[in-house]
């Protein structure tokens, strides 16, 4: 079937404009891009979707998402964090590598693939690990795990302690023309620690975690991109010193790109206190100032990427005291409506808020989209930045409700998700359609 989508603003991340265009979408991809009134229908067999009012904007990506399959499917499923993804407005999702077994060789990969295949919503990018079984010893075989359809590498939840082995991880996967995402801390350092060390975890008393066990990290890598001439992507930047590290690095021509998720731009460590595991994430929820920090590093592009770090974890792993319950929260239903408080805040641009949700995820992943031109894959959103809501534990469709912003009135609101031409989700029958 042809569709129009028409009457929306249309959001271009790459040259920063937002036009109000009709687009029209045949055999899975966009053929033409029309301005209002030029768009003649010729065919009956045309369905028109009058999205006035809205934007639209190319499918977005998150290359940060933890989806527990294979493993731990009692917390989410490939299926049903796609479903998830959808409902947010995502058309892509990169699955970390830290399920059981370890995304560490090709069989789990084309396992991924082919569930994601089944589950039919959307794009799923497996990233593989960088070390056999994520122990930090032995490198994977990057070549194989690329053939397979892995397209980065990470040790995510874990470090890679040995410098060497990072070293040797950026040259082999710059040869494999893999993405090689860091997760940033000193496990030494952070040893213990259960939230951020500062003034609530004193007054509180619980263990902290220093900002610098990931400072001291971020450090490292940027030096070992500076060493080989690779690149390398930091992984869910938390702190100033680390926005800091990241803006030297790249007045000094270094490769180096990074991200940051909603909650450390919305939240401080205040949200801690009354002992709220739906507040205990890895790294931790930092201070005011830091948010401030994370927003200016958005806003002047030192931070690329906005990435949700999706953590989902059952009422088993989160329902305990807090020393014992388990890091993460979920964020692929929030990350849309935190990151237009952003635009309205006037931190970013529509445009720049987009960018960093599709252009340039897609573009550090080197997989497509992020673009809405004539010719490429009709993967899009629709948002209606008007729709006011509280989010509600029973509205979530991922398979675990850890979210702490449960409760929140959120503002900005995905309604239509298509991949490849297929309406996969939309906000007014909430069930998969086309
Ligand atoms: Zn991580």
């Amino acid at each position: 079937m042809t569709i129009l989508i028409s009457g929306g603003d249309v959001v271009d991340p790459e040259k920063g404009e937002v036009r109000k265009k009709d687009i029209l979408v045949e055999a899975g991809k966009i053929s033409g891009i029309f301005s209002p009134g030029e768009f003649v229908k010729t065919e009956s067999q045309l369905r028109i979707i009058d999205v006035s009012g809205k934007i639209v904007v190319p499918g977005l990506i998150d290359m940060h998402v933890h989806l527990r399959e294979p493993g731990e499917e009692y917390k989410e499923t490939i299926a049903t964090g796609a479903m998830a993804g959808a409902a947010g407005g995502f058309t892509g999702l990169a699955c970390m590598p830290n399920t059981i077994p370890a995304n560490d060789n090709s069989s789990v990969t084309e396992f991924i693939l082919q569930q994601a295949y089944k589950a039919n919503i959307l794009r799923v990018y497996p990233i593989a690990t960088i070390t056999k079984g994520r122990k930090g010893e032995i490198l994977t075989e990057f070549g194989d795990l690329r053939n397979a359809g892995a397209v980065g590498v990470t040790d995510d939840g874990s470090p890679v302690i040995s410098s060497e082995i990072m070293r040797r991880a950026l040259e082999y996967a710059r040869y494999h023309n893999l993405t090689v995402i860091s997760h940033c801390e000193d496990t030494a350092l952070s040893k213990g620690g259960v939230m951020h060390e500062g003034t609530v975890s004193a007054q509180i008393g619980l263990q902290g975690i220093p900002s610098e066990s990931e400072e001291i990290m971020v450090e490292r890598e940027i030096s070992l991109a500076r060493l080989t001439g690779c690149p390398v992507h930091i992984a869910h930047v938390s702190t100033s010193g680390s926005v800091e590290a990241i803006r030297r690095a790249k007045e000094k021509g270094i490769q180096v790109t990074a991200e940051t998720a909603p909650h450390y731009f919305s939240l401080d460590h205040s949200a801690v206190i009354g002992y709220n595991t739906n507040a205990k994430i890895n790294p931790p929820l930092r201070t005011p100032d830091d948010i401030q920090a994370i927003r200016e590093g958005l806003a002047e592009d030192v931070i690329d990427v906005i990435a949700t770090d999706h953590a989902p974890h059952s009422p088993l792993e989160k329902n305990l005291e807090f020393d014992k319950a388990a890091f993460g929260i979920i964020g692929l239903e929030t990350a849309l409506p935190l990151t237009m408080a952003l635009v309205r805040d006037g931190v970013l641009s529509l445009p720049a808020a987009i960018k960093k949700l599709s252009h340039a995820p897609a573009s550090i992943l080197g997989v497509c989209g992020g673009c809405i031109e004539k010719g490429a894959s009709a993967d899009l959103a629709v948002i209606d930045p008007e729709w006011e809501y509280v989010l509600k534990e029973e509205d979530i469709l991922s398979r675990s409700k850890n979210s702490p912003f449960i409760g929140r009135t959120l503002k900005g609101r995905n309604i239509i998700t298509m991949v490849e031409g297929r309406i996969v989700w939309s906000r007014d029958t909430e069930h998969i359609s086309g």
